[in-house]
Parts: structure tokens; C-alpha cells; sequence
């Protein structure tokens, strides 16, 4: 795909700057509970999209997959709107696998 992980060096969206800098955080976000199944917002800061993409990471696999919004939340995960899904970059060494565009490519174009 065209995300080059080599050249990305923090992992925050290109366009609107992150001042926490932080990603992934570490486990244990702040536990707002949600009720599930409901609309859900991207989880970026500031950000008031609803949330398409469901990220999950694995420290040590240094992996990060990108897939439809999962129904339920889990503490590897993060919502993302659709904007924030194709800007995002992975910090250097990561790999990103993105399993909803085999998809979603045959829909938006
Ligand atoms: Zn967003």
C-alpha cells in the first residue's frame, strides 16, 4: 500500500498535530464507558468523527491492523473516524496491515 513506515517517524496523523505525542498509549485509557453498539467517536483528540476503523496493536509484534469497526472495545484498540484511518502512520519498524480496504475499496472510491 502506499504507507511507508520508514519514513514516519511519529506516529500522529499528518494533518492535525497530537500534543500528547503518545502512540500508542500505553494500556489502560481512561475506562469512559460506552454502551456498546453505539455510535462511537474517533478516539483522537479532538476529533469529533464517528469512529469507522477499529486499530489494534501488538507491542511485540510491533503490528498494527487496521479493520471495520468491531463491535466491541477492547484495551489494544482504538476507534478511528475514516480520515484519521488512512492518515494514520505507524512509528518506525511497524507494521501495518490494513484488512478493510480489500473491502472497502470495492465500495468508496
Ligand atoms: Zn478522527
Amino acid at each position: 500500500m502506499g504507507v511507508g513506515p520508514e519514513d514516519a517517524a511519529p506516529p500522529t496523523t499528518s494533518d492535525d498535530a497530537d500534543p500528547s505525542g503518545s502512540w500508542p498509549a500505553p494500556v489502560g485509557l481512561t475506562a469512559v464507558p460506552r454502551p456498546l453498539l453505539a455510535e462511537r467517536q474517533c478516539t483522537r483528540t479532538g476529533c469529533a468523527e464517528r469512529a469507522e476503523v477499529t486499530l489494534t496493536y501488538h507491542y511485540g509484534q510491533s503490528q498494527v491492523w487496521l479493520d471495520d469497526l468491531v463491535r466491541e472495545r477492547d484495551p489494544h484498540t482504538y476507534d478511528l473516524c475514516d480520515r484519521h484511518a488512512r492518515r494514520l502512520s505507524v512509528p518506525h519498524g511497524w507494521h501495518l496491515d490494513d484488512r478493510r480496504f480489500t473491502r472497502a475499496a470495492l465500495v468508496a472510491v
